[in-house]
This record gives structure tokens, C-alpha cells and sequence, in this order.
């Protein structure tokens, strides 16, 4: 699959947001699990893995994935906790861009401000998610004035709910200028009806006029009140999100499924792939004040982060890594640059929805579980054995080692 075609993702969400049952609608419309179970009945890929969490066991899982429309999606756990800083942090390492999740009722909590601003030291665009619309007491538009005023978000409503609470009826798309609304079976995409039509106008000319601000084209046919062609707005859009100048705000009901196969688009459409979000910079081993770049490219000296140690009663210790250069195959030796250690790469699995696939070689983007490294732990870089790199410092406070463990 060609890297453009890859979107690696983390969803950040504050408790009680709606992120176990996002995820698992996200899963459900792609085709992974085949039946829409409740949250909390036991059946949730997600939930289980909370489950795990509440009992203070290894979370079953690092990293699912699932594919739209020709683009594999691996959504990468993000841990929702302030207690996990350093996973926080080091999970935005391994993403390229974040589904930022609100409640359209709780808007923005103090927890969603940490994970907010660690996104923003590390770089990583983001779309939002304004999910609970049907809820008593659902403002999105506050939601996103609270995302502006209190996070500085730079938050553009991309889509407009067509009524709130019970009388949430359906979404509009200001970016194609089409109605969505639900039944169990289908999403039925129509023209926008007469009465919500200036309502629509009004936050598309609103959209326009953002976009206007980082685009000469656009705001030349701004000026001169002109339509705006749909592919360069999606284009600029695009642009602006991946250089962190906007942050696109759409809105559903993922308990009622609303909402989702345009979250998919979004995610598809906006975020990221391993190639936009170019070359990842470590230190040298030797001088840590210069840095290292590798591109997104199998041609590139490898590099990979480990991001999580999960063991597994039937294959042993996983290690997740990221990719970031280079190839990794079966049988080859790396260098653990973080402890000094050459490694012998034994088997790799390779996400597929929620289970692993051995395959013999992996390459940039892609998330693995490498079975059977000695010394890796969380946070090390794998590199090549002549051409190292540190991609973490390894100079973290020992209190923070202690967490760790
Ligand atoms: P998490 O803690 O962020 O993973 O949240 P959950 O996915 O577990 O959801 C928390 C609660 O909100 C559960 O009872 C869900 O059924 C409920 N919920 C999730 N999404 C929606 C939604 O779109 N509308 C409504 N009304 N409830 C929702």
C-alpha cells in the first residue's frame, strides 16, 4: 500500500467522552466487527481493553487498525490518563495526527487542556469531535467556542448539526454543501432544505473566509464574492490542518451511529500520512545537540521508537514500534542505541484489525509487534547497527523511570 494511503492516529479524549464507543463504531463501519454491541456489554474491542486497565493488568492491546475507501487507518491507544504523561507523550511520538474527542455536553474538560497542549509541543494536527450531540444539554457550537477561548484551538466548524438533543436530525457538510441524516441502515445524503440554507451559508462564508487567510486563490475569489471551487477548499484545508493553522470540528452521535462514515472521511481526508508528516528527528548518539533526520523511506537507515511492551501468554513479550526509515526483516540485527545493545529482530506481526499478522519485513509507517527482543523496553530506539540515533532522550528523570515500572 503506498505511504499516502496510511493514516497512523491516536483519539484523545477525556473520561466518559464517548472514545470506547467511537472506536468501536469506527471498527463496526469499516467492517471489523461485525456486530454493533453495546458499549458496555462485554463485547467491545475497546472496553475490554478498559476493562483490563480498571484491573490494572497490561491493556490487551497497543494498536487496531481498519481500512476506508483504499487507506488503512491504525488507530494507536492513547492513554486518556494525566497520571501517563510520558505514555501520552510518547504515543503522540508515534502518531502522526489525533481525532480529538469532546463531549458536546462537557465541552472542554482540564484533562482534554494537558493532552491539547502536549499535542501542540509535538506538532500533531488535529480534527476535532464534537460526539454526544443527541444529549440534553448538547452545544456544539459553545464546544467549539470553548476549544478556541480555552485551548486556543484555532477551531473551524467543518460541519453544522441539524438540530441538538432529541431533535438531532441530521449534519450538514459545508464542505460539499450536502445533508446528511440517518437510519439504522443508511446515511441518506441529500441537498440542504430551504430553512437551514442560510444557516449553512453563513458557516460555509465563515469556513471561506478562515481559509482565505493562508490561501491567495481563495481570498482573491473571496473578494470578489465568488464561489469558491470544493477541491481547492479541501486542498487549503487540508494544507492549513497539516501546518497546525486550523483545527476542522465535525459532529455526530456515535452511540446512534451518527456521524461516523464522515469521521472516517475526515480522518482520511485531513490527517496526515507517514510521507505529510515528513522526516522524524533524533539526536546523534555521540552529540546530542545534532540532530538526526530519516525520511519516510525504506532507502533510509532504519529507525523505529518502542511505544509499548505487552506480554502475551501465547507468543511471549510483544514490543511495539513504530517505523519510521529503513526496513526491518525477520533474523536481521539492530542496534538498541537507548541501552547500548545489538538486537536480533525474531518474528513480526503486523496489525490487522484487532490481530496480528506474521509477516517477514515491515517498513516505514507501519506499527509492529516485534517478538522475542531481549533488552528493548518502552521508549528505546531501534536503528541501524552503523547509522544510530536516539529518538528519546534517554536522560529521563529517574521518578519517571520508576512509573514505568
Ligand atoms: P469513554 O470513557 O470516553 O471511552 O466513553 P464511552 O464510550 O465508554 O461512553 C461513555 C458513555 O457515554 C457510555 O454510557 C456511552 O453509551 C455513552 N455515549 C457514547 N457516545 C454517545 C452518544 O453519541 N450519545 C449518547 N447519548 N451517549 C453516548
Amino acid at each position: 500500500m503506498p505511504l499516502n494511503n496510511l493514516r497512523n492516529i491516536g483519539i484523545a479524549a477525556h473520561i466518559d467522552a464517548g472514545k470506547t464507543t467511537t472506536t468501536e463504531r469506527l471498527l463496526f463501519f469499516t467492517g471489523v466487527n461485525r456486530k454493533v454491541g453495546e458499549t458496555h456489554d462485554g463485547q467491545s474491542t475497546m472496553d475490554f481493553m478498559k476493562q483490563e486497565q480498571e484491573r490494572g493488568i497490561t491493556i490487551a492491546s497497543a494498536a487496531i487498525s481498519c481500512s476506508w475507501n483504499g487507506t488503512q487507518i491504525n488507530i494507536i491507544d492513547t492513554p486518556g490518563h494525566v497520571d501517563f504523561t510520558v505514555e501520552v507523550e510518547r504515543s503522540l511520538r508515534v502518531i502522526d495526527g489525533m481525532v480529538a474527542l469532546f463531549c458536546a455536553v462537557g465541552g472542554v474538560e482540564p484533562q482534554s487542556e494537558t493532552v491539547w497542549n502536549q499535542a501542540e509541543r509535538y506538532k500533531v494536527p488535529r480534527i476535532a469531535f464534537v460526539n454526544k450531540i443527541d444529549r440534553t444539554g448538547a452545544d456544539y457550537h459553545d464546544v467549539i467556542k470553548q476549544m478556541n477561548d480555552n485551548l486556543d484551538a484555532r477551531a473551524v466548524a467543518f460541519q453544522i448539526p441539524v438540530g441538538q438533543e432529541d431533535e438531532f436530525k441530521g449534519i450538514i457538510d459545508l464542505m460539499n454543501c450536502k445533508l446528511y441524516t440517518f437510519n439504522e441502515a443508511e446515511t441518506i445524503v441529500s441537498e440542504i432544505p430551504e430553512e437551514f440554507r442560510t444557516q449553512a451559508r453563513d458557516f460555509k462564508a465563515q469556513l471561506v473566509e478562515r481559509l482565505a487567510d493562508f490561501n491567495e486563490e481563495i481570498l482573491e475569489l473571496f473578494l470578489e464574492d465568488k464561489e469558491v471551487p470544493g477541491e481547492l477548499l479541501k486542498r487549503a484545508a487540508r494544507e492549513a490542518t497539516l501546518k497546525l493553522l486550523i483545527t476542522p470540528v465535525f459532529c455526530g452521535a456515535a452511540y446512534k451511529n451518527k456521524g461516523i462514515t464522515q469521521l472516517l472521511d475526515a480522518i482520511v481526508d485531513y490527517l496526515p500520512s507517514p510521507v505529510d508528516k515528513g522526516a522524524v528527528v533524533g539526536m546523534d548518539v555521540d552529540d546530542h545537540e545534532k540532530a538526526r533526520h530519516r525520511n519516510p523511506s525504506p532507502k533510509e537507515p532504519f529507525a523505529a521508537l518502542a511505544f509499548k511492551l505487552i506480554h502475551d501468554p501465547y507468543v511471549g513479550q510483544q514490543t511495539f514500534v513504530r517505523v519510521y526509515s529503513g526496513s526491518l526483516r525477520s533474523g536481521m540485527q539492530l542496534m538498541n542505541s537507548t541501552k547500548g545493545k545489538p538486537e536480533r529482530i525474531g518474528r513480526i506481526l503486523k496489525i490487522r484489525a484487532k490481530d496480528r499478522e506474521e509477516v517477514s519485513e515491515a517498513g516505514p509507517g507501519d506499527i509492529v509487534a516485534l517478538i522475542g527482543l531481549k533488552y528493548t523496553k518502552t521508549g528505546d530506539t531501534l536503528c541501524d547497527m552503523e547509522q544510530q540515533l536516539h529518538l528519546e532522550s534517554i536522560h529521563i528523570p529517574p521518578s519517571v523511570i520508576e512509573l514505568k515500572i
